[in-house]
């Protein structure tokens, strides 16, 4: 008998992701063959998103794809879609289940108990990042406005020390040199700081990255962590808008000048830092002046990057009963916004140009090995060798694509 091949595909964000590749490293552990979704498996697995309604489309796309690719096969969704409209998944052609609530559910016994049972000997080829993500919190307590992520992950719940600890030693025992530590909010995690001064203490990781903060999040004790140098000097800090009085509409609880507080205490703390966020554009309501107001904002506060989100309301929020604006506006400063973020991430990247800096090289197209340095800069390098999940420095030399090109040292 064949060993079972299951398919493990992700929608989203960087939780989702850590959820995939915890959910593919229990499945090879449990003895089935975990495959690319571009591969023919017998069972298909879609982590789901529904942020927006173009992660929408995507999912019901995926999961049309995956029926395609083998109509035989057994298609479950799972994720936060899943978990929001059931039923206008159940009702794609193929769908075999539709889990609605994740977190009571084991899909290993599900896929056991469907008649799909594991095997002693089988190789698996899920394509593992360099970087492993660690759930180490999940859930939301507030209500912005605009956002779906409550209905979807509930309250906030912080995943046990003990847990998340056993987690890094077993990636770091695996081979990982870098770990991203995610969640809905991991700033609302118990402990953040005494998690991640832990983790620093006990383990051998080489690089530990925080995936996303708030304002408030920011301290001088925190920051005071960044002293040990295996912390990656990034801090994404969403700010969704750069006008107070969107983000009051929005439901946001903290002000622009809060805001610009935490990113100067941030750079006083950790010199060279990259500092990306992400903005909403085109929020019911919002002006050309509060459009302008957020723009400005972005501009002067300098952001490493930007992720530009063009509001879509999604259904049972508070936005989304309020008066949508025009495709046309939306589209516009979209447009604008995205070009903003264009120049600050290549003027952020070209200050380092001269520089040597560690990189963790992921993958090799071609000629070139492509990686990343600790403050998200992403280098491409000539090399005859494949450098993958090793931490090698390069000279930066220009700009290159979406990062800098570099010689290796
Ligand atoms: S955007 Fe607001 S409601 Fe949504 S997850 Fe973040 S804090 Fe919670």
């Amino acid at each position: 008998m064949n060993a079972v091949s299951i398919a493990v595909d992700t929608i989203g964000c960087k939780l989702n992701q850590a959820e995939s590749d915890a959910l593919a490293r229990d499945l090879i552990v449990a003895g089935y063959r975990v495959i690319p979704s571009d591969q023919k498996a017998d069972i298909y697995i879609l982590n789901t998103c529904t942020v927006t309604h173009i992660a929408d489309r995507k999912a019901r796309h995926l999961l049309r794809m995956a029926h395609r690719r083998n109509p035989e096969a057994l298609i479950i969704a799972t994720g936060c879609y899943a978990k929001r409209a059931s039923k206008e998944l159940k009702g794609i052609d193929g769908m075999g289940i539709v889990i609605e609530d994740k977190q009571n559910q084991n899909l290993i016994e599900l896929v056991a108990k469907a008649g799909y049972l594991p095997h002693d000997k089988c190789e698996s080829s899920y394509s593992f990042r360099t970087r492993a993500m660690i759930k180490i919190q999940q859930g939301c307590n507030r209500k912005c406005a605009y956002c779906i992520v409550p209905q979807t992950r509930g309250p906030e719940l912080s995943i046990p020390t003990v847990q998340i600890l056993n987690e890094v030693k077993h990636l770091t025992d695996d081979g990982f040199k870098e770990i991203v530590l995610t969640g809905t909010h991991i700033g609302s995690h118990d402990d953040l700081e005494k998690l991640v001064q832990q983790i620093l203490e006990n383990s051998q990781i080489k690089r530990l990255r925080l995936s996303s903060l708030q304002p408030a999040d920011i301290t001088p004790s925190l920051l005071r962590l960044w002293q040990d140098e295996r912390l990656c000097r990034h801090i994404h800090l969403p700010l969704q808008s750069g006008s107070d009085s969107v983000l009051v509409r929005m439901g946001r609880w903290y002000s622009t000048s809060d805001f610009k507080n935490a990113v100067h205490l941030a750079r006083k703390g950790i010199p060279e830092i990259s500092i990306t966020t992400d903005v909403i554009v085109g929020f019911p309501g919002e002006s050309d002046t509060e459009f302008e107001q957020s723009y400005d904002f972005c501009r002067r506060t300098e952001f490493a990057n930007l992720h530009v989100f063009t509001y879509s309301p999604r259904p049972n929020t508070f936005a989304s009963t309020m008066k949508d604006l025009s495709p046309q506006i939306k589209k516009g400063r979209s447009i604008k916004m995205l070009k903003l973020a264009e120049k600050l991430s290549q003027d952020y990247k070209n200050r380092f140009i001269g520089q040597t800096m560690l990189v963790l090289w992921e993958s090799k197209t071609g000629r070139f090995m492509e990686g990343l340095t600790d403050n998200y800069i992403r280098v491409f390098a000539p090399a005859t060798k494949n450098l993958s999940n090793e931490l090698l420095p390069a000279k930066l030399v220009s700009s290159y694509k979406s990062g800098l090109m570099g010689e290796l040292a």
